[in-house]
């Protein structure tokens, strides 16, 4: 085993997802919610920085290394919105409905449909480490306006992938996670961890 390390969610679901597509890696991962992490303000303005910031935190409460992640939905036609603010896009505490109805409205009538979902991942030694690891991956497809499927999360039910001819919430989860946002990054991040030196 590597390392342990503290993933700075503590949502159970990408505990559960980060762990197993870290495993190559041999991190055990642990959840934020074991160490009463508080919640950072999430002040960056772009994904990077707030993964970054997560991680710190994280790491400064446990003195574990940690693991910090912040993803969303980029839309070109809106200039990039939702963006980092996708998990808020229709106010402080919108739904994924109230979300995806704003962002259909949004897109009344716009021809370029494109859209990315992004995952920006760090992993960081220590509070003060100099050099984060750092991972992304981004997905890209359409929205359509008629929700389809219902697995994942989110925007998943609007997120379009014409290779697959399915909404990302049409898809079994092993099917995202072999081409979604997140599992590009949490494999990219697995190759880098087991190639780094360690602490
Ligand atoms: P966070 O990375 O947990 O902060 O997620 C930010 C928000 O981005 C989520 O609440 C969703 O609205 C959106 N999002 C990120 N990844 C996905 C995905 O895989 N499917 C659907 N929505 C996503």
């Amino acid at each position: 085993m590597r390392a342990r390390a503290v993933l700075a969610s503590a949502n159970a679901g990408k505990l559960r997802e980060l762990a197993s597509l870290l495993a190559p890696a041999a991190v055990e991962l642990r959840s934020a919610a074991d160490f009463d992490v508080p919640t950072p303000e999430e002040t960056g303005r772009t994904f990077l920085e707030n993964a970054l910031l997560k991680a710190r935190n994280a790491s400064s409460v446990t003195g574990l290394p940690a693991i910090g992640d912040d993803s969303g939905l980029v839309v070109p036609a809106l200039g990039g919105a939702p963006g980092i603010y996708s998990a808020r896009f229709a106010g402080p505490d919108a739904s994924a409905a109230d979300n995806n109805a704003k962002l259909v409205a949004a897109l009344d009538g716009v021809a370029d449909r494109r859209a990315h979902f992004y995952c920006a991942l760090v992993f960081l030694e220590r509070p003060d480490d100099p050099v984060p690891l750092i991972a992304t991956g981004a997905w890209h497809g359409e929205i359509v306006d008629r929700p389809r499927g219902g697995h994942g999360f989110g925007y998943d039910p609007h997120f379009f992938v014409p290779e697959l001819k399915a909404t990302a919430a049409e898809l079994a989860p092993e099917v995202k996670n072999a081409r979604s946002h997140r599992g590009l990054a949490a494999r990219a991040l697995a190759s880098q961890l087991a190639e780094a030196p360690g602490p």
